[in-house]
């Protein structure tokens, strides 16, 4: 997508998007993982009442939802949503919670594709922080792009390296998911997450063993009813 946002500073393209391209149309969708701090401290400094939306999966670590809560309060942010799935498709599509291991890409439909998609109703745009450093599907991430959902995502840290990252947290003294000290690179659900240590690939403990390197809110959906 050719757009002057693309080459200015994130903090700058940031206030740009929530101020003015679509102010009152965007929300953050946050994982609240190993390097969420970045991008809602900068929301945080912009607009503290942004919508934040945390997917809930009912198969969070319990240290992220500590984080959640640590993160939330410290930063001041005052409207942060935590989305659980629909309690008739757990019934239907889930009963005895092994969808995961059978059939993780429906599973994440309605854990969170399904959960995200009912709260953007009436939004244009989402931001998120992927980036290009996480290799697969986002090695040529831009800071706008167009969303599997005729939404824009937002992708403020896309051009950004792990030295930034380092820097940022350090400059602004934010606290580290608390699972990162144990060899989280990456931190999603309990069932699908494997400690990976020091790895290039930060993604690498994400469904191991699957060929499935996303969750589904950043692909085309599903048909699920
Ligand atoms: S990451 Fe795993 S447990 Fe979480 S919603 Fe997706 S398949 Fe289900």
């Amino acid at each position: 997508m050719l757009d002057f946002l693309n080459s200015v500073p994130a903090e700058i393209g940031l206030e740009n998007a929530i101020l003015k391209r679509f102010a009152g149309k965007i929300a953050l969708v946050s994982a609240f993982g190993t390097e969420s701090a970045i991008v809602l401290h900068m929301v945080a400094s912009i607009d503290r009442s942004l919508p934040v939306i945390f997917l809930d999966t009912l198969k969070m670590f319990p240290e992220t939802l500590a984080y959640r809560d640590d993160l939330t309060a410290r930063l001041g942010l005052t409207n942060v949503h935590s989305l659980r799935p629909d309690a008739s498709q757990l019934a239907a599509y889930d009963p005895d919670e092994k969808l995961w291991q059978n059939d993780p890409d429906t599973c994440c439909a309605i854990r969170k594709s399904n959960p995200l998609d009912a709260a953007l109703n009436g939004m244009q745009a989402w931001i998120t922080g992927r980036k290009r450093s996480q290799g697969g599907a986002r090695a040529n991430l831009q800071f706008l792009e167009p969303g599997p959902d005729n939404r824009v995502t937002v992708n403020p840290l896309a051009l950004w390296d792990d030295a930034q990252i380092a820097t940022y947290f350090e400059t602004h003294n934010l606290p580290r998911h608390p699972l990162q000290a144990q060899g989280y690179a990456s931190v999603g659900c309990m069932n699908c997450t494997l400690r990976t240590g020091e790895t290039a690939d930060k993604r690498a403990g994400r469904w191991a063993g699957l060929n499935k390197t996303e969750c589904g809110i950043h692909l085309p959906r599903l048909a699920i009813a």
